[in-house]
């Protein structure tokens, strides 16, 4: 058996100095085995934890000090701790235009529990730009049809792991988007299997996750062909015949998308005709496009429910 005290001296003995480290450091943070000289004025400036933490009485003497600074043992892990002292030192860093997503997890998990109000919401920030509340901006975001993030890294499987972090801490403004994005961007065996991430590691999707999007899968799929809706136009055609240019064309044309969509059995709750080639006759392709337009933003009102959550107005973001 190791008695505690060898075993305190080899815990000691095998930390790591981080590249992180100030000489004139006033306080050493310790993450897993790794410890960082930063400045008590410096954390406190952003996070309102340190500050208060910093006016405490001092430690007593026995306390462990690296340095003579008293050391902060912090239970996250060591690349969190990286990426939320990379931007509390280099102004730079949240300055950049695209994130690793890993960063942005990092500063909202440090952000909420050490509060460093500032980090966390413009992490938050970035999860919301690329999964927005309204249509408007869900539709800003496709170039040639195709979402790729730009606040974000991409990479295979970013939108799982977007899901993942936003349904664990609770940004909730963020999830029916992110839920509609990873049934849209990845196949049914996708949504059991993961997605591998290209660097061997896999992105997969908890079971509650799995569950919520193929039950929310379902409720669109039912829902997108009902009247009122993106497909509308397809089942049921509420336009006058008199007003089509070609009717047993125009007829054909919707007959052959029915099908079409019978045997893909595809997901597009939101599917845009406004960028999509319809041969139908002038007329029938305004109104189809009319139709679509108010049924997709029907579906985007209805979003949140589709995926058993409360409505727009009540998710919430919150420290
Ligand atoms: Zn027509």
């Amino acid at each position: 058996m190791t008695s505690p005290a060898v075993k305190r001296q080899r815990t000691e003995n095998t930390t790591t100095r981080s590249e992180i480290w100030y000489d004139d450091g006033s306080v050493v943070l310790q993450a897993e085995n790794t410890q960082f000289r930063v400045h008590w004025s410096i954390l406190g400036q952003k996070s309102s934890f340190f500050r208060g933490m910093q006016s405490l009485p001092q430690p007593p003497h026995d306390q462990p000090t690296v340095d003579g600074c008293a050391v902060v043992e912090l239970h996250d892990t060591v690349l969190d701790v990286e990426y939320l002292l990379k931007a509390l030192y280099d102004s730079m860093f949240l300055l950049q235009k695209a994130l690793p997503l890993p960063a942005v997890a990092a500063l909202i998990r440090l952000g909420r529990k050490y509060e460093f109000r500032d980090f966390f919401d413009a992490a938050v920030e970035r999860l919301c730009f690329e999964n927005p509340t309204t249509l408007k901006k869900y539709d800003a975001l496709r170039v040639d049809r195709e979402y790729r993030p730009t606040r974000i890294l991409p990479y295979p499987g970013v939108v799982y792991d977007i899901l993942t972090l936003a349904r664990e801490q609770n940004i909730l403004s963020v999830l029916p988007c992110a839920y509609y994005r990873a049934l849209i961007t990845h196949d049914r065996a996708q949504l059991f299997d993961g997605v591998p991430r290209g660097d061997g590691t896999v992105a997969s999707l908890a079971s509650m996750d799995q569950r919520q999007c193929t039950l929310g899968r379902e409720t669109i799929m039912k829902t997108q062909f009902m009247p009122g809706y993106t497909y509308a136009w397809v089942r049921k055609w509420p336009f006058k015949a008199d007003d089509c240019a070609n009717p047993s064309k125009c007829a054909r044309i919707r007959a052959e998308i029915q099908e079409h969509y019978m045997i893909t059995f595809n997901l597009r709750g939101l599917l845009d005709l406004s960028t999509e080639q319809i041969p139908f006759c002038g007329q029938c392709t305004k109104h189809a496009r009319e139709s679509n337009q108010a049924g997709r933003n029907r579906m985007w009102e209805e979003l949140p429910r589709m995926f058993s959550l409360a409505d727009w107005g009540e998710l919430k973001n919150e420290l």
